[in-house]
């Protein structure tokens, strides 16, 4: 239905703001290296104040770099203001037309292209009926739910056909069940029209049910670039580790290594490891560990005192210690399992494969 849809390419871009209380000048965006391929659905992911938005922004034409420049496509774009981008924004406030019904939010952008009444019609209506919305074009938009306004802040968007579509937390505003429907829709969408998409939120589960890539920021800073895979099963910082999903972090040393195998000292006990690549040998080194990749044992590679035991239908949640190392366990399915209690000693037993080591 729409056009062919570009990629984005970010090249050493940084945006300096001053900080208003000390008035020194900070990089938002530090040096930025990202390549978007078209059609990929890709998700700017980090804690408040990461420079996510900042980013979108310059993307949009909102804000420009003070360094580096920006490729929709083939073609630079930092000159360009945001009309003449090729992209769409979806805003988190929807940032509709509350005196225009649902037909004129949506035809706005083609009425300013001063495009035939018959087209601008037709279009408008396969959008409608693309973002479910078919049969509501004379409601007006305060007769709408949040998430029926969602979808004409979508539709809107999506209407005059850009390459790129923006999304900047669009769902912060709906309740927790709509926005898992609205990202799901959201998805189908994208993939239904094959367009680029770049997306701002600092909801992991978000970025990882909607991303064909996902984004780390930390603090102006791409801290990694992956699929929600690469990015959970194999993160390259702690800070990553930690901030996708939940992790444990065991201290070690790597006394042997043989290719990506090797043999980890932890609190004097020798275990086998891998993935142990990017580790120098007898190097310091922490143990990634997932709570659902760690089970409690009478037998295993480390020993552990129990913390806490608590049944959580799904799950035992434990909490031990290993040394003096905290490690959270999620033991799925516990019905038939030996329960182990507070104060009781056991081992933590793992698959080497399932623990991805990093140098400290
Ligand atoms: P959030 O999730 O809270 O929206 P974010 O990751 O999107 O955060 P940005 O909005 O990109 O972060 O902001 C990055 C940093 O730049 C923050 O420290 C913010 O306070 C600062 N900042 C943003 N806009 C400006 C501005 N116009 N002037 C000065 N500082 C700014």
């Amino acid at each position: 239905m729409l056009k062919e849809s570009k990629g984005i390419r970010i090249e050493h871009v940084s945006k300096i703001y001053q900080d208003p209380k000390t008035g020194k000048d900070f990089k938002a965006v530090n040096d930025a290296n990202i390549v978007i391929e078209p059609g990929k659905f890709v998700t700017l992911l980090g804690p408040s104040g990461c420079g996510k938005t900042t980013t979108l922004r310059m993307i949009a034409g909102f804000e420009s770099p003070d360094e580096g420049e920006i490729y929709l496509g083939d073609e630079a774009i930092n000159a360009l203001t945001p009309n003449k981008r090729d992209t769409a924004m979806v805003f988190q406030s929807y940032a509709l037309f509350p005196h225009y019904n649902v037909f004129d939010n949506v035809a706005y952008g083609l009425k300013l292209r001063k495009m035939d009444k018959d087209e601008i019609y037709k279009k408008v209506m396969d959008i409608l009926d693309l973002v479910e919305l078919s049969g509501m074009e004379s409601r007006m938009t305060n007769q709408l739910s949040g998430g029926q306004q969602q979808r004409v802040a979508l539709a809107r968007a999506l209407v005059v056909e850009p390459s790129v579509l923006l999304f900047d937390e669009p769902l912060s505003n709906l309740d927790a069940k709509l926005r898992v429907s609205m990202r799901t829709e959201i998805r189908r969408i994208q993939q239904r029209v094959g367009i680029t998409a770049v997306y701002v939120t600092h909801d992991q589960s978000e970025a990882m049910a909607l991303s064909d890539q996902i984004i780390i920021m930390n603090q102006g800073v791409v801290a990694q670039i992956g699929t929600p895979e690469e990015i959970y099963y194999h993160p390259q910082t702690q800070f990553v580790a930690d901030f996708i999903g939940e992790a444990n972090f065991l201290k070690g040393v790597l006394t042997q290594k043989n290719g990506d195998k090797g043999v980890l000292e932890v609190l004097g006990n020798k275990i086998e490891v891998e993935n142990v690549e990017n580790v120098g040998q007898d190097k310091e080194c922490i143990m990634v560990m997932r709570p659902e990749s760690v089970q409690i044992s009478d037998a295993g590679q480390l020993p552990c005192t129990v913390q806490m035991s608590c049944f959580m239908g799904s799950y035992q949640e434990y909490h031990v210690n290993v040394g003096n190392q905290n490690v959270k366990i999620t033991d799925f399915n516990p019905k038939h399992k030996k329960i182990y209690a507070e104060g009781e000693q056991a081992f933590i037993k793992f698959n080497p494969c399932d623990i991805h080591i990093l140098e400290a």
